[in-house]
């Protein structure tokens, strides 16, 4: 897909109005159409990145600081109880649009927002093979 046909890019960069929340010359913070929760917003780089592969490190670190500045304003104003990061990437993985966007999901006690997965039970064998093969070079 062209950067000129990304919605999220026209978003970030002002070509398409959205709730922002927060902008500087890199981000733009918008508050997602459907929310999951109350306060459900999206960080989103102006520059455009598929998703984190894509997404240059300095931009990568910047990210979660603004995420944690975001969490505390949400905390203070919307008096929300936790907060779910939740990022994706690829289909597989449920993303649906293809420019790199973290979501910022506050939570609240008996919000009914169910993200729970089933936990598998791997063997020792299981765990230490995949153990491997994530830390060797
Ligand atoms: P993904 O599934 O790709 O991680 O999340 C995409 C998110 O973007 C969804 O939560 C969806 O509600 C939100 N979204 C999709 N299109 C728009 C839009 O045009 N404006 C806003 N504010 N959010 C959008
Ligand atoms: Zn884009």
């Amino acid at each position: 897909m062209k950067k000129e046909d990304c919605i999220f890019c026209k978003i970030a960069n002002g070509q398409i109005p959205s709730k922002t929340i927060y902008e500087d010359e890199e981000f733009r913070v918008i508050l997602d159409l459907g929310p999951a929760t109350k306060g459900h917003a999206l960080i989103l780089p102006k520059e455009h990145a598929k998703d984190l592969y894509e997404l240059p490190e300095e931009t990568a670190s910047r990210v979660l600081l603004l995420a944690k500045e975001m969490a505390g304003r949400m905390a203070e104003k919307l008096h929300c109880d936790g907060l779910n990061l939740v990022q994706n990437n690829g289909e597989a993985a449920g993303q649906t649009v293809l420019h790199f966007h973290l979501h910022l999901i506050p939570r609240y006690l008996n919000d009914g927002l169910d993200m729970k997965w089933t936990h598998g039970e791997p063997s020792q064998e299981e765990l230490e093979a995949v153990c491997e093969l994530l830390t060797k070079e």
